[in-house]
């Protein structure tokens, strides 16, 4: 893509209030737009990060047998009384609102009546499970704390796939494939070596849950940390028992901060039952249907990657998450071999592939803006550079730069 027909710009500052590096870097880099505290819109760029978030987590969720599909948002008051989490009471942070004929009705804060109500009118006997259905949604919640940036929103999106199995023991395989899965994804989006498979509380859900928590200290969450076997425990859970039940030992767990960028649950016949969710075994019982959940917060990932990998500069995206993986930064000049060969390079190399700094700026103002937004290579283009016959191609994330001839341009791609 050209720079120049990008209509976001970078800016040297956030906004006063704007309290989070995530949000800062982003909001700089023209990423994300502040709506209000925990409200964002997505600019081009940064729904670009999203999309592959995105894409590498629907592939990993069919790879275990996941089926894609969308639950309204507005959501119908009966079915949430069926589990009594209407009551504001019961769950403080909904966002409700009226129909004009004054019917209650809520915005999404989470999935599992939504889904249980759906899957009561398919699943009969024991020939239509398990099944894995999963989407890609807004969620509201009315939160207290926004102090986060993109990584608590009040809105935001999410993935919540929903396991649907005969028994506790065919829900135990999946869920076992579950983490595997979660671990790919984070892998994938570069931080995998930060990502601590977490034993934490089941909430009201379970007598206990799994977490993904990722070390930063931007993070709410406090962990304990095994760095061998890497895996932790979090503090709302830290008890002996708990750590015995890891097989850890006390003296050797470490205190960290971190942020919850997924969890999994298991929650048994919770949801099932209220709905009358049954399926006929093969004696012709009926048997309750045993469910679990699987959340991941896309801008939460999204900004802990900001966290992570960030400098002084500004944003460093790992390859498989950025918009584009260049930065082609043409210095102006004169000399027309310049935009020449800048724009031999933009078409080589792909526009989905390269951000091509075309823009009539100084020198100094393209480099930093190349540095804020955080594409994982630059490749300048200069008179000096031309003249030679190499090219300057620096790595964002270690600063180092190697000269590369044109004829090497076409590797870069592989
Ligand atoms: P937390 O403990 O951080 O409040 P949660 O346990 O309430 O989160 P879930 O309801 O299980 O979260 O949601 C699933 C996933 O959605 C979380 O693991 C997290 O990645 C993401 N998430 C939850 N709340 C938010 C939020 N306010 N903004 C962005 N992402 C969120
Ligand atoms: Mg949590």
């Amino acid at each position: 893509m050209r720079q120049s027909r990008l209509f976001t710009k970078t800016r040297r500052e956030a906004p006063a209030d704007e309290t989070a590096k995530n949000a800062q870097f982003l909001i700089r880099g023209g990423y994300v737009h502040k709506e209000m505290a925990g409200v964002y819109s997505y600019l081009p760029l940064g729904l670009s990060v999203i999309k592959k978030i995105e894409g590498i987590i629907r592939e990993e969720m069919n790879a275990i047998g996941g089926t894609e599909m969308k639950t309204s948002i507005l959501q119908n008051k009966e079915v949430w009384e069926k589990t009594n989490r209407w009551d504001d009471g019961v769950v403080d942070n909904w966002f409700k609102t009226k129909l004009k004929n004054g019917t209650d009705v809520g915005l999404s804060w989470t999935n599992e009546e939504a889904y249980s109500n759906i899957l009561k009118q398919y699943i009969n006997s024991y020939k239509d499970l398990p099944i894995y259905p999963y989407d890609f949604k807004e969620i509201f919640r009315n939160e207290a704390r926004s102090k986060s940036g993109i990584m608590r929103g009040r809105e935001f999106y999410w993935k919540a796939l929903y396991s649907f199995s005969k028994n506790e023991a065919e829900h135990n395989v999946f869920y076992e494939k579950a983490k595997v899965a979660y671990q790919n994804i984070f892998e994938r989006v570069g931080i995998g070596n930060s990502t601590y498979i977490t034993l934490s509380s089941g909430g009201t859900f379970s007598k206990s849950s799994h977490e993904f928590q990722t070390l930063t200290e931007a993070g709410e969450d406090t962990i304990y940390v095994d760095e061998q076997q890497r895996i932790a425990i979090n503090k709302e859970v830290y008890t002996d028992e708990a750590i015995e039940s890891l097989g850890l030992k006390k003296d050797e767990l470490i205190e960290k901060k971190a942020v919850e960028v997924g969890n999994i649950f298991n929650l048994g016949t919770k949801f099932s039952e209220p709905f009358d969710l049954k399926y006929k075994n093969e004696k012709g019982e009926f048997e309750s249907v045993f469910m679990g959940c699987y959340g991941i917060g896309l801008g939460r990932l999204m900004g802990t990657i900001v966290e992570v990998f960030s400098d002084d500069k500004g944003i460093v995206w790992p390859e498989s998450v950025a918009p584009f993986k260049f930065s082609l930064v043409e210095i102006p000049s004169e000399k027309p071999e310049v935009k020449e060969m800048s724009e031999k390079i933009y078409k080589k190399l792909g526009e989905n592939n390269v951000l091509y700094d075309d823009r009539d700026a100084r020198a100094g103002e393209k480099f930093a803006d190349a540095d804020l937004l955080g594409m994982p290579y630059q490749i300048i283009v200069s008179e000096k550079n031309v003249a030679s016959g190499k090219l300057e191609f620096k790595n964002r994330k270690t600063g180092e730069v190697k000269m590369i001839s044109e004829s090497e341009i076409d590797n870069l791609l592989k």
